[in-house]
């Protein structure tokens, strides 16, 4: 049996060793923190999957099979961790990424419903309708449950007799699939996949030119009384601004409202605090407060930093850096509703050489998806 060494365990990490396991390797995950971890990208009460994906439309077509994924996953896990909420998408000047997000998505056949400033007033009396330049709605889309999720895969995978050894890495040989620990031993097998998240950079030389960490700031909030029933069946709310402009999660599932910000922040070391200051916190409600009514009512429950991995067109890296080794990388705040996907494509290009030569360009979400790769995926699903 063939054996595989899977760095990380976020969403990509343990996607991947689930993926390779189901495929009949003997996976073993290696992990610096606890899982779910806290510091990773992935470990948050909520991230997002949409269709609305301005004028990347490989990314846009790559959401239908990544539903496909999560539909196998959470059935192979006999748990569903997502809520469906649909997507508004406001624009306050006439900047392109609405605009390539709705002619994307109606040649592709999605219903979209555009909305004129009066209609998105009377439908969400929670929200300023001032300056709203153009404004739709898109049924699809919804909030997975990340930290839930993550806890989940990563006891599928123990259930299944995958290991995830806690133990930090200091540096991987890509050419022999080998990692060296911060106490002296090493870890190998026939194939390594490195799945560090915004550490990533620091393990790989070829990567750190390509991808920085960034540490992005999120605010968590409890809606007046008055407006929780509306916050509560409210879709997730995309406001963008020339400047970049803000996102809101709505608070479904017991999770807390939650508002963070379009733009990419200064690089920032990984191992930073998670804490932020009041200031940060401020800047990122400033974001809002044109657009939610009465802001000021609402309570901060609470504020804290995540990284993202930044690949300066957000393309991802879904590659090989030898010919035993991948690297899963450079998923600019955008990776995890493809995370199931990514893994499967990758376990499913290991039997396929023309699979996997297509592979990056797919997942830099610049080629269609070489041919065979969904099929499986799909034959999953109806199995
Ligand atoms: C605020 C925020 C909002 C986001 N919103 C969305 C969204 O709405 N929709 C969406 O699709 N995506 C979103 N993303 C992006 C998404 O969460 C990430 O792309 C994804 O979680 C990346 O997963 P990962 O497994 O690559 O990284 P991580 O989750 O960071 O996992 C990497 C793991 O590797 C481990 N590791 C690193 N170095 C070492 C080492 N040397 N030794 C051992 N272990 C190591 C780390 O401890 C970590 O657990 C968001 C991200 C953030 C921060």
């Amino acid at each position: 049996m063939r054996t595989a060494l899977v760095l990380g365990a976020g969403i990509m990490g343990l996607s991947a060793g689930w993926a390779l396991a189901r495929a009949g390797f003997a996976v073993r995950l290696l992990e610096q923190d606890d899982v779910p971890n806290p510091r990773g990208s992935s470990v948050d009460d909520h991230r997002l999957i949409r269709h609305a994906y301005g004028a990347h439309t490989g990314y846009m077509r790559m959401v239908d099979p990544a539903y496909g994924a999560w539909d196998l996953l959470f059935r192979e896990a006999g748990e569903r961790h997502y809520v469906q909420t649909g997507v508004l998408a406001l624009a306050g000047s006439t900047g392109s990424w609405l605009p390539a997000s709705r002619a994307a998505l109606l040649a592709d056949g999605y219903a979209v419903e555009s909305l004129a400033a009066d209609d998105v007033a009377v439908a969400y009396d929670f929200l300023r309708s001032d300056g709203i330049a153009d404004a739709f709605r898109i049924a699809s889309g919804g909030v997975l449950l990340a930290r839930k999720i993550v806890d989940t895969l990563a006891r599928l995978l123990r259930h299944r007799g995958v290991p995830i050894e806690r133990g930090r890495a200091v540096s991987v040989d890509a050419a022999r699939a080998l990692v060296a620990l911060d106490d002296g031993t090493t870890r190998s097998a026939d194939l390594l996949v490195v799945a560090a998240g915004p550490w990533g950079p620091r393990l790989l030389p070829g990567i750190a030119g390509r991808v920085r960490p960034t540490r992005q700031v999120v605010v968590r909030l409890a809606p007046p009384p008055d407006r929780a029933e509306a916050w509560a069946c409210a879709p997730m709310l995309l406001d963008l601004a020339e400047n970049g402009g803000f996102y809101a999660v709505p608070p479904v599932a017991g999770t807390p409202l939650k508002i963070g910000d379009h733009r990419f922040a200064a690089t920032a070391d990984p191992d930073g605090p998670r804490s932020v200051t009041p200031a940060e916190s401020d800047a990122i409600l400033d974001l809002a407060r044109h657009r939610i009514r009465d802001l000021e009512r609402y309570r901060v429950v609470s504020a804290s930093a995540c990284w993202y991995d930044v690949e300066p067109l957000e393309r991802f890296i879904l590659e090989p850096i030898s010919d035993r080794s991948w690297v899963m990388s450079g998923f600019s705040g955008h990776g995890f509703k493809f995370g199931p996907l990514l893994g499967l494509a990758l376990a499913r290009s290991l039997s396929d050489p023309s699979i996997a030569a297509a592979l990056p360009g797919w997942a830099a979400g610049e080629a269609a998806p070489p041919a065979g790769l969904l099929d499986e995926i799909t034959q999953d699903q109806m199995a």
